[in-house]
């Protein structure tokens, strides 16, 4: 192949840098005994999804930077029964909180701004102040959160949801995630199933406490608020309940729903698609039973 770059070496640049021009970034070249060479693609690292945003606090109005997902480097997998969303080489749901370092006001990102000045009040009085050191750190590079540090973030936000008194949904939709994550650290804990025989034990009793939590919040919701909710419209909500209720063991509650959603006229395709699946599942769960 000619050179695309060639000529340019007399600015003092590097001619070949176009040479593998579409070639994975992650593609390392590794040398055999043999002397032969060949091509691997590098597994990307939980921090090659990452990067450093700056914020400014509604609480105490201090910026700094706190850790984001990139847009469009993860790639999607399959979600679970429940929503819980799942990508390729990362779990985004740990990065999905903001954390102030110099006042501590902890918050899920869907709820970090828009805060009446009452909540902010109540906010500042009820949590901040008490602080006698912030809980975090001012970040300076990026940096990747084990399950029990997001987990301790996320346990932080929900406290402030309830200083703030905030919706039942809100409170639920943290419930939710700290299982999800709780989810997420019994996966990385069922790699060695001897070895973390009791932290799995701990996790899992953890787990269903806040699985039952998320689910009553919900319940609660769906009689007194409006949609959409933390996010999601009605049929999602319906969905999620259904499959929550299954996992919970609560199959004519999980049934109703997605008797309904199968039906409804305004569940789009995927939603229809997933209450089709969870439907099969009741069925083959009742039989067994
Ligand atoms: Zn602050």
């Amino acid at each position: 192949m000619d050179n695309l770059l060639s000529g340019l070496g007399k600015f003092g640049l590097d001619e070949g840098a176009a040479n593998n021009l579409f070639e994975d970034a992650n593609v390392v070249t590794k040398q055999n005994a043999d002397g032969s060479v060949s091509k691997e693609i590098a597994a990307p690292k939980e921090e090659d999804f990452l990067l450093l945003k700056a914020v400014r606090c509604p609480i105490c109005d201090g910026t700094f930077r706190t850790i984001q997902i990139k847009s469009g480097r993860t790639k999607r997998k399959e979600p679970d029964m429940d929503l819980r969303p799942r990508f390729e080489h990362i779990d985004t749901n740990k990065y999905d909180i903001t954390t102030c370092p110099k006042c501590g006001f902890t918050a899920i990102n869907r709820y970090f701004g828009h805060l009446s000045s009452l909540q902010t009040k109540m906010i500042k009085e009820g949590v901040c102040d008490k602080f006698k050191t912030p809980p975090t750190q001012e970040i300076t590079e990026i940096k990747t959160y084990t399950y029990d540090e997001a987990i301790e973030l996320f346990k932080l936000a929900l406290y402030t949801s309830v200083v703030k008194k905030a919706s039942n949904s809100e409170k639920a939709y943290a419930c939710l995630k700290i299982s999800w994550l709780l989810r997420g650290k019994m996966e990385e804990l069922a790699v060695d199933k001897e070895k973390n025989k009791e932290a799995i034990i701990a996790t899992q009793k953890e787990y269903a406490s806040f699985y039952a939590q998320a689910f009553e919040g919900f319940v609660k919701a769906m009689s007194s608020e409006n949609y959409p909710m933390c996010g999601m419209d009605q049929s999602t909500v319906d969905l999620l309940i259904a499959a929550m209720a299954f996992n919970l063991g609560k199959y004519d509650y999980s049934s109703r729903f997605v008797s309904s959603l199968i039906v409804s006229r305004t569940a789009g395709g995927n939603i229809k698609k997933r209450a089709h699946e969870l439907k099969e599942k009741l069925v083959e769960r009742m039989k067994n039973k």
